[in-house]
């Protein structure tokens, strides 16, 4: 009796934890003192973090070792991936400090084949069940589109005639005036004005999407490195399938998102207009984190219409979506602080 009232009240939210390997530039080697990476075990489920010789301990749905491979952590979220094929709203978020690993989660190098991401492994599964439905009369059409959210304005990533420069302030918006209004219809489907769409049912599509993306990514990190660390980038993946046999029809949607560097949330020490700035910057995370508090609490009033990445969400969180969390770790001695904000909050979503 108590253990089902325990297993209603958890959110439906689950919290894959994965920790990213010691990289060259982490300076761990001159500070061996600290035994952080070798201090902390992976066993599956279990995650324990040591900061200052105490022991931390967490528990997650999942935990990936600095050596999973995007293979490995792939294999653990296709299913859900699948079921967006049989008319589910699915959302996967990436979240942990700037350098934990979201974006080689999301996206990975997808010039190496085996270092690609989420994202391009999840749109050759999509397209090649698509393929295999086709026997059983399934039609499919997909639409991807790809958004950042820099301090709740939108831009578009998938704009063939992006001409921002590297002021950060001067948003897509700012230059073409386009609006990207966000709306929700009657059906549950979601439409952001303006932006983008790109039909993705070929590989040809689907490839030449990939590449636009990457580039995309590029250009972030060459021109607008703050900014990227500090917007969430969103990629859509709209399915509508009808089945020419059974007339039957699904709709599903799968958002991949990688979030905005959790770093600053947990900076509580910064104080008037720092700390308004950063409020400003972060408000579409901190929405985001009462959100998923509210829906995991299964409150009456979830606070959608608080933030751009909330409201453009909405659907996709709420009622039968599947919703599941990255917390991406950096086993750097100096993050240890940060680690443990990013998987006590992780914890609390579980
Ligand atoms: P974030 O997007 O959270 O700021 P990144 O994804 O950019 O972090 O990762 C920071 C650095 O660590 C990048 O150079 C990235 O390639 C590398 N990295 C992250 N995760 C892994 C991993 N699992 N294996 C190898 N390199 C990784
Ligand atoms: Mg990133």
């Amino acid at each position: 009796k108590l253990h089902n009232t325990i297993l209603e009240l958890k959110g439906n939210i689950r919290v894959f934890c994965r920790v990213r390997p010691l990289l060259p530039d982490d300076g761990a080697a001159e500070g061996a003192v600290v035994s952080y990476p070798t201090s902390m075990e992976s066993l599956g489920r279990g995650i324990d973090l040591i900061q200052n010789g105490q022991k931390y301990p967490f528990t997650f749905d999942k935990v990936f070792n600095p050596d999973a491979s995007q293979q490995d952590v792939f294999v653990e979220i296709s299913q859900l991936v699948q079921s967006a094929l049989d008319g589910y709203k699915v959302c996967i978020f990436a979240y942990g400090q700037t350098g934990s690993g979201k974006t080689y989660t999301m996206m990975g190098r997808p010039e190496a084949q085996e270092q690609k991401g989420l994202i391009p492994r999840s749109l050759e599964q999509i397209f090649q069940s698509s393929q295999s439905l086709k026997a059983q009369g399934w039609k499919y059409k997909m639409q991807a589109s790809m958004l950042e959210i820099y301090n709740e304005t939108i831009r578009d990533l998938l704009s063939t005639n992006r001409s921002i420069g590297s002021d950060p302030t001067r948003t897509e918006s700012a230059v073409s005036g386009k609006q990207y209004t966000i709306k929700h219809d009657a059906n549950g489907n979601t439409h952001v004005s303006d932006l983008t769409i790109v039909d993705v049912s070929t590989i040809t599509e689907i490839s030449s999407l990939l590449r636009q993306a990457a580039q995309s990514r590029s250009v972030g990190r060459t021109q607008m490195n703050e900014q990227s660390s500090r917007s969430h980038m969103v990629f859509t993946l709209r399915i509508s399938g009808i089945n020419e046999g059974t007339e039957q029809q699904v709709q599903g949607v799968l958002n991949l998102i990688d979030l905005a560097g959790s770093e600053r949330l947990s900076k509580s020490g910064a104080t008037g207009d720092r700390l308004k700035e950063t409020q400003a910057i972060n408000k579409s995370l901190s929405s985001l984190s009462d959100v998923i508090f509210a829906l995991a609490k299964k409150e009456d009033h979830v606070p959608f219409r608080n933030s751009k990445l909330t409201y453009l969400l909405q659907p996709c969180l709420g009622g039968d979506s599947k919703t599941l969390m990255f917390v991406n770790v950096s086993p750097d001695p100096s993050s240890v602080g940060e680690s443990l904000c990013s998987l006590r909050f992780a914890a609390r979503v579980n």
